[in-house]
């Protein structure tokens, strides 16, 4: 995702009244303890593209696929509408395209030409409990999304609910450093959340900041205090089975990560992010930094999961799982 940094706050806000009220709402500590020991399926899940389900939990905001050895939570952090009509952010996409997109997620048509979105995150469970966090969602009230994205997102409560604690971080990925992605990297007041983490970033996304970035002052500088800052430079190895894939186009150094435990699955950050770039992957979204890579991009990674029936993880469609 990237939100039109150029357009002034208080439009943005307005184009968002009513996200708060359409976010999704808490929910009791009993309920959260009663998920956190039993993952039973929810009695209606909602449209899931992924029969092979392995569970669905606490009210849809948190989804488990197994790979292997692996566990891969889909943690919903938010929900809301997009900022501008969803035409305009994929212009060259044609009624085809919109109609097959319709079908594969029918929760992002929101009324009139609204664009409603999930904004998730995954975690890695490995046996023992350790964890590898990708992407940290919008983030809280105050956080640099703010002026766009419906903040406050939910992650802290949901990993609790999943028996997620912070300590059992060993490693964030950031995909990108949108700030729908960093947002709980970091408290506002710079402490990193995840205090036994490395938080795991290609070194070409950070030499592509600027200085005033807000990235650079709200995320990375504290990183860099704390010494949690690890960048990598291309494909990482980062636990046996569990890949960064640089994924460039989105932005510079946008990276996804590939859990091959057994079944694959590709959690895709923003390579895609709408069921229209699904439908058809040529289709450019309108802020990606350069769509050219960008469309390259996806359509190697969407053909290479084709090929190995790989399911995807993706940010931001209304479905945490779907298959390529
Ligand atoms: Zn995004």
């Amino acid at each position: 995702m990237n939100p039109n940094p150029h357009t002034p706050a208080h439009t943005r806000r307005h184009a968002l009244l009513g996200a708060a009220a359409l976010g999704v709402v808490g929910w009791s500590a009993a309920a959260r303890n009663a998920v956190a020991a039993d993952r039973r399926p929810a009695p209606d899940p909602g449209p899931d593209l992924d029969p092979d389900a392995d569970a669905v939990a606490d009210r849809g905001r948190i989804t488990v696929r197994r790979s292997g050895r692996y566990e891969v939570l889909a943690l919903l952090d938010a929900h809301g509408p997009f900022p501008g009509r969803r035409q305009d952010e994929f212009p060259a996409a044609d009624e085809r395209d919109w109609a097959r997109a319709r079908r594969l997620d029918p929760a992002a048509f929101g009324p009139g030409d609204t664009w409603e979105l999930d904004f998730r995150c995954y975690a890695i469970r490995r046996p023992g409990g350790r964890v590898t966090l990708v992407d940290t969602g919008v983030g809280p009230a105050g956080s640099p999304a703010s002026d766009w994205a419906p903040v406050p997102g939910h992650l802290p409560e949901v990993l609790r609910a999943a028996g997620i604690a912070r300590t059992d971080v060993e490693a964030v990925v950031l995909t990108h450093l949108h700030e729908d992605h960093y947002g709980w990297a970091v408290t506002p007041d710079g402490t990193p959340l995840f205090p036994d983490a490395r938080y795991v970033i290609q070194r070409a996304e950070v030499a592509a900041l600027s200085d005033d970035d807000s990235a650079t002052t709200y995320v990375l500088a504290p990183l860099r205090r704390a010494g949690l800052l690890h960048q990598i430079d291309g494909r990482t190895r980062l636990l046996r089975g569990v890949t960064a894939v640089p994924a460039p186009g989105h932005t510079p150094g946008h990276q996804s990560v590939l859990v091959d435990g057994g079944r694959e699955i590709l959690i895709t950050g923003d390579a895609l992010v709408h069921a229209v770039q699904l439908a058809d992957p040529a289709v450019p979204y309108r802020r990606e930094k350069d769509q050219t890579t960008a469309r390259t991009t996806r359509e190697n990674l969407l053909a290479r999961a084709s090929a190995h029936r790989a399911l995807l993880a993706t940010a931001h469609l209304n479905h945490p799982f779907v298959r390529a």
